[in-house]
């Protein structure tokens, strides 16, 4: 694999698309909003700056990984000499089977189509398209740059020839994979969530205040941070979605904490929009 295209600029596409341009792949970045592309763009470049500044590339190592990056918001001029699709779009089912449905249309037949969903199920979205076998989940993790882990997901109709070219892109990226069976939420989405969700649940029953719920979680577990800063980092519209799906499809126990929804209806959105649990400006 060659040319990756990464549909969707934002939080994930965004790191995605570094990734991927800095092991050398020439790396389209599709999206419809021009303000994100150039949000995007900013971000990757500051980045490689960064990259430069701790030696960790040199400059031009970095200056030629930028100039493999295209952003467009072209479907059509991302994918057509696209390997592999990287589909980042927000986690909505029908969205993402209209992107596919279009991108089957649009990419060579040897191409591969991956979603970065956090919850959802390859094989409903892969079954819209004319080539399951080369349809897959590769779930990445935020910040992508410094997350080492990849899930790969595999549909029911997914080939080992496609999972084999995914687990051999992800080496080539320098990270680690691990074969996930599907089954709502995966591995990683299905324990996260619920840890967030018992951590909001605590704060609207007094047990602590965010601060406290954190520093307990993340002092007496070990983790690296607290499950309400990590919630704020990922995007609290993004953790609702993937809620509402668990819930759904999982049941009771996921059913979203009504701070929760109530963040996300007055527009507290996490780090992203500058307030969530903790306040950013
Ligand atoms: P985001 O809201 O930050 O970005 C989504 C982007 O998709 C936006 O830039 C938006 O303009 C773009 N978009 C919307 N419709 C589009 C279309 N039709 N064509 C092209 N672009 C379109 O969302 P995100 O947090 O990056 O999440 C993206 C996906 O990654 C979701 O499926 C999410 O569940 C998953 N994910 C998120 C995280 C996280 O921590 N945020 C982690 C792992 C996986």
């Amino acid at each position: 694999m060659k040319n990756v295209t990464v549909i969707g600029s934002g939080t994930m596409g965004r790191g995605i698309a570094f990734s991927c341009a800095r092991a050398g792949f020439t790396t389209m970045v599709q999206d419809i909003n021009d303000a994100t592309l150039d949000n995007c763009q900013s971000y990757i470049v500051h980045q490689f700056n960064r990259s430069v500044e701790k030696s960790e590339l040199s400059r031009e190592e970095a200056d030629q990984a930028i100039n493999r990056l295209t952003y467009t918001t072209s479907i059509e001029e991302a994918a057509k000499d696209a390997d592999l699709v990287i589909e980042a779009v927000l986690e909505i089912m029908d969205l993402k089977i209209e992107i596919f449905k279009q991108l089957d249309k649009i990419v060579k037949p040897s191409a591969l189509l991956a979603t970065n969903t956090s919850t959802m199920s390859p094989t409903e979205i892969a079954a819209q398209t004319s080539r399951p076998d080369r349809c897959i989940a590769l779930h990445f993790f935020n910040p992508v740059p410094k997350m080492k882990l990849i899930e790969v997901i595999c549909g029911l109709e997914t080939s080992e020839e496609t999972i084999n070219l995914c687990f051999e892109f992800g080496r080539e990226l320098g990270k680690e994979c691990v074969r996930i069976n599907e089954f709502p939420g995966f591995a990683v989405s299905r324990m996260n969530c619920l840890i967030g969700n018992e951590a909001m649940n605590m704060v609207m029953e007094g047990v602590g205040t965010v601060e406290d719920i954190d520093k307990a979680i993340k002092l007496g577990l070990n983790h690296p941070m607290g499950p309400l800063e990590l919630a704020d980092l990922v995007g609290l519209d993004t953790r609702l979605r993937n809620m509402e799906y668990l819930y759904q499809t999982l049941g009771e126990k996921y059913r979203p904490c009504p701070i929760l929804v109530k963040y996300v209806k007055a527009g507290r959105l996490g780090k992203k929009n500058g307030k969530g649990f903790y306040n950013y400006s």
